[in-house]
């Protein structure tokens, strides 16, 4: 049976607005703990029904030192997943970077002053995915030149590693108008070629940063805070997620968290 909904007053603005993104960006519904009222029929009766390990959102939290590879969800709902299967062949970055050409499959074109495709080694064994490119890397054509690029090159220099020797990327190549976050018709326009750029790089590791990168690479709404540190595969190469460099130069505690995870990084490249 259906559990009632919770009454639209009972769902904070900010919560609407959350769900409301998951849904632009084509994300299955998105369900609050029993504990709190909305549940959809669909995850009700699959509550009822699935076996233990399948009704769990998302995996158990591990303690750091396991670094345990979790299998990524097989069934996404994100369909640019299916319509790119990995290791379809094998291309260059020149190759894909050709075939994007002077893009203007999505909306964001007209608006950009260069796009941005990657930076980096080719044949680098940790990549970094961000979300998409702001003002400085839109005048520039290179990912994380900004502020939060200059943290993300703090970090990588704290792996013992330069710069030039990952590769840095994002879920898209132009810049949204006011930094908005990338909308669903964006994504979908612009990921196959982050995909084909991951595919033709075949790194050790990848780091999504921040919860638009995690939740492409994922193909499910989840959490940013509920999953960085924590290793998944990701189409045969593991994946790992920390928070944004931005959302850290906004919230400098949540630091302590990113030092783990690049230690876990490090753990895994060693
Ligand atoms: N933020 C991103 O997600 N990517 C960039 O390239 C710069 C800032």
């Amino acid at each position: 049976m259906t559990p009632p909904e919770a009454p639209r007053s009972e769902v904070s603005p900010r919560l609407r607005a959350w769900l409301k993104f998951y849904e632009e960006l084509g994300l299955a519904p998105v369900v609050r703990r029993p504990t709190h009222a909305i549940v959809t029929a669909e995850t009700a009766e699959h509550r009822q029904t699935a076996p233990v390990a399948a009704r769990e959102e998302a995996v158990r939290p591990t303690k750091p030192a396991a670094l345990p590879i979790i299998k990524a969800p097989a069934a996404t709902t994100l369909s640019l997943f299916e319509e790119a299967p990995a290791r379809a062949k094998s291309e260059t970055l020149e190759e894909i970077r050709a075939d994007l050409g002077d893009c203007r499959r999505c909306k964001l074109a007209p608006h950009r002053k260069h796009i941005v495709f990657g930076v980096g080694d080719p044949r680098a064994q940790l990549v970094f995915v961000g979300e998409g490119p702001g003002a400085e890397e839109d005048l520039q054509g290179l990912p994380f030149v900004g502020r939060a690029g200059q943290l993300l090159t703090q970090w990588i220099e704290s792996l013992g590693l330069k710069r030039e020797q990952v590769y840095i990327c994002n879920v898209i190549k132009c810049r949204p108008p006011q930094n908005r976050t990338p909308e669903r018709d964006e994504i979908e326009a612009c990921s196959p070629f982050l995909l084909r750029q991951l595919d033709a790089l075949k790194p050790r590791l990848v780091c999504a940063l921040g919860s638009i990168a995690l939740q492409l690479l994922m193909g499910k709404a989840v959490s940013i805070t509920r999953l960085r540190g924590q290793v998944f595969d990701f189409r045969g190469t593991k994946l790992i997620a920390t928070f944004h460099p931005a959302y850290i130069l906004r919230n400098p505690p949540a630091d302590r968290d990113v030092r783990k995870d690049l230690q876990a990084i490090r753990q895994l490249l060693a």
